[in-house]
């Protein structure tokens, strides 16, 4: 395959041999790329189908440079897996009929060269509960629907007697459409019950007693008595698939004067692209990490799964009818001819793996692991031989309220870029890759063509708040701060616990980073006389923080007709917290009050909103490390208020000292069942 060229180059030199120049702005020149010019359109053509190369006398003339050559508007596509073949195609096919566009896919291992390739190829829209996906129906219409398009191009080929193309064979099957059995659990059962009308119609489901099942597939082992039946659930061969989907890709771009081109090259980052593109499509899978602009600021984790192929060997029996299901179950057989099969996979976490090819350890590992699990559910695959084994790296996306959703929208702000609506991401698309993208592509192709983001549904975007969260982390180890945001403004708060009384305190500095912006900031706040909250973080979020839960504790008053309990509240606050796990607040917080009989209560918590009570102290800030040794060395049970506030003053200059980003003296209040003392403590005053 030949390697790519560089897009046209802006350089106000004389044109040297090799280039064109626009006749419309002699400024810009146009590499002359002998394989562009390859067809009468020309368009770059891969197969070996395609026209021998012309010469430079082939070009067009000067004046039909710039009207073929220069399109309105021009993609780069960064991946030819699933995701990137998918947004290409359907770039070519929404894009509006008199727009001139012109795609550039980049791929270092060609097409299908990363998970894609490698996966096991299984189709169906169901959880492993049998449950419909998130958007299952669509994501199977839209999968469909590229299977056809990709199965019509090569069967367009065959039937002309076109030659063999270098990447495609016109023969092999891309689709074995012979529906998926798993062996139910009575979870499955439960949920099949519950979920009637959830199932696709296109993709329905059919429970099985052991005896239709086994009618099925003879030698399955149905533990429960029943099987759930997916007839018209596939099994594909993805990089025949690919290859003849990129096919398609070309052919349309030939039918409706557009322009694409794959180029093997690998992209370290996103500057080596072009400025021209109008959009940047990063369809990398699980190497999206790699890109140092996305570098771990994406949620994703990668998981490694190695598949193995088996054979029966010819002098036995007991070949695998070509109409009998595939098979799911803790682990996968999909069979596609009589003899062979592959079995998946294995889930190796947090792998950093990326290559296909797998050592004869790994091998024999996977091995080891999958065959208990399908021989558990097919015996005779003990028949089976080893002949080979491939591999890939997932990139998994967090969970969801809807599931594992892939990661879709524009990452321009992560990147850091000005420019609106210019990088797009098609990530995580996780064990389901196959099923997702002829929806995401079709959804980011609308979205890229019309610079939209709002175009794609908000459950596909919302990783985006975590995204924040991890910039903003990052934000803080460039600072060479440990957690970056929390430590921003700088805090010290604890609270500690005496006989029948207990005492809550922070320091007073507010900083930006390391420079001072005031000296007696109030991080305590009072919710009723012996309810206390102390809220180190982000000064801004310590404060709307408290406006809610002050507005949340007088519906509570006006509801129940009483103050709240410090535990209770303590579960609001943690509530409140959780609640916005996708976008936290940067707090802390510190609660501190007296319950009932006037036991003390104190308890701290993260950012999450995950509890952690106390009997003794409790601490937060950018100064908890010196604040725990000083409590755990100062702090003695059952002491009277006025101990109690010796201890903990002592312990928060002491500690305040040792951290520079909290100090200027403290507040502290000493809350006994009769009265609240409030106090001010002068420190190191710098
Ligand atoms: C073992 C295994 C089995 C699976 N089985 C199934 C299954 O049965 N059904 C299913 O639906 N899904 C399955 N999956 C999941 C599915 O394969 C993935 O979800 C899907 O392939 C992700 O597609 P993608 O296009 O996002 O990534 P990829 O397919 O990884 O594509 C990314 C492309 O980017 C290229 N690339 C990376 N970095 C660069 C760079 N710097 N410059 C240029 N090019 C670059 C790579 O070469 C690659 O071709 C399986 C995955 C694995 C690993």
């Amino acid at each position: 395959m030949p390697s790519g060229v560089r897009l046209p180059l802006r350089v106000h030199l004389p044109v040297p041999d090799g280039f064109v120049a626009d006749p419309k702005d002699p400024k810009h020149w146009w590499r002359m790329d002998k394989a562009r010019f390859a067809s009468p359109t020309g368009r770059r053509n891969y197969s070996k189908a395609s026209p021998p190369l012309c010469s430079s006398n082939c070009l067009p003339p000067p004046t039909a440079v710039s009207a073929l050559y220069k399109p309105s508007l021009r993609y780069a596509i960064l991946g030819a897996g699933f995701a990137g073949l998918s947004v290409a195609w359907h770039l070519l096919k929404q894009s509006s009929d008199d727009s001139r566009i012109c795609i550039d896919i980049y791929d270092d291992a060609g097409i299908g060269g990363g998970a894609s390739g490698a996966s096991g190829g299984l189709l169906h829209p169901y959880s492993p509960k049998a449950k419909l996906l998130w958007r299952g129906s669509e994501c199977w219409r839209e999968c469909l629907d590229l299977l056809i398009i990709a199965n019509r191009a090569v069967e367009a080929r065959a039937s002309s007697n076109a030659p063999q193309d270098s990447f495609c064979s016109f023969k092999e099957r891309i689709v074995w459409k012979r529906g998926i059995i798993r062996p139910a659990s009575q979870k499955n059962v439960d949920i099949l019950r519950e979920n009637a009308q959830s199932f696709s119609e296109s993709c329905y489901l059919e429970l099985l007693d052991r005896s239709a099942a086994q009618y099925l597939v003879p030698d399955l082992c149905v533990p429960l008595d029943l099987a759930v039946y997916m007839p018209l659930a596939m099994n594909i061969h993805p990089k025949r698939y690919l290859q003849a989907l990129f096919l398609a890709c070309n052919d349309l771009a030939e039918c409706e004067e557009r322009e694409i081109y794959l180029f093997k090259e690998s992209i370290n980052s996103l500057h080596q692209l072009s400025e021209e593109y109008d959009a940047v499509v990063i369809c990398l899978g699980a190497k999206v990490d790699k890109l140092p602009e996305l570098s771990g600021k994406l949620p994703l984790r990668t998981c490694r799964g190695v598949i193995a192929k088996l054979q029966l060997p010819y002098d036995l029996p007991g070949e695998y009818d070509h109409q009998r299901p595939s098979i799911l179950s803790d682990a996968w057989l999909a069979f596609r001819e009589p003899r062979s099969v592959l079995v998946g996979s294995t889930w190796d976490w947090n792998s950093k793996d990326y290559a296909s090819s797998v050592s004869e350890e790994e091998a024999s590992r996977a091995m080891e692991e999958l065959m208990p699990k399908a021989s558990a559910v097919y015996p005779p695959i003990r028949n089976w031989t080893f002949v080979e084994a491939q591999a890939g790296l997932r990139a998994m996306p967090p969970l969801t309220a809807y599931g594992s959703l892939p990661l879709l929208g524009c990452v321009d702000d992560i990147i850091g870029e000005s420019v609106k609506c210019r990088y797009w991401l098609v990530g995580g698309l996780g064990s389901r890759g196959l099923l997702y993208h002829g929806f995401v592509g079709k959804l980011t192709a609308q979205a890229v063509l019309s610079s939209n983001e709002s175009v794609l549904p908000s459950e596909f975007t919302q990783w985006k708040s975590i995204s924040n969260i991890i910039v903003l982390l990052h934000l803080g180890e460039k600072m060479d701060f440990e957690d970056g945001i929390f430590e921003y403004n700088g805090s010290a708060q604890v609270a500690m616990v005496g006989k029948n009384c207990f005492a809550i305190a922070s320091d007073r500095r507010l900083g930006v980073n390391l420079q001072t912006v005031a000296t007696d900031f109030q991080r305590i706040f009072k919710i009723h006389d012996k309810l206390y909250i102390g809220l180190s973080g982000l000064a801004t979020d310590a404060q709307t923080m408290y406006q809610r839960l002050v507005f949340r504790h007088k519906l509570y008053q006006l509801r129940e007709e009483r103050d709240m309990k410090p535990q209770t509240f303590a579960s609001l606050v943690s509530a409140l917290l959780y609640e916005k796990r996708f976008g936290p607040y940067f707090c802390q917080p510190v609660i501190a009050g007296l319950g009932d009989d006037d036991v003390p209560f104190i308890c701290t918590m993260d950012c999450l909103g995950a509890k952690e009570l106390a009997k003794d102290f409790v601490v937060s800030g950018t100064a908890s490390e010196s604040l725990y040794g000083a409590c755990e060395s100062m702090f003695k049970p059952n002491m009277e208020p006025e101990e109690l506030f010796e201890t903990i003053s002592q312990a928060l200059l002491s500690s305040v000292d040792r951290d520079c980003l909290s100090g200027w003296g403290g507040h502290v209040l000493l809350v006994t069942p009769t009265e609240v003392q409030e106090r001010t403590l002068k420190g190191r005053m710098d």
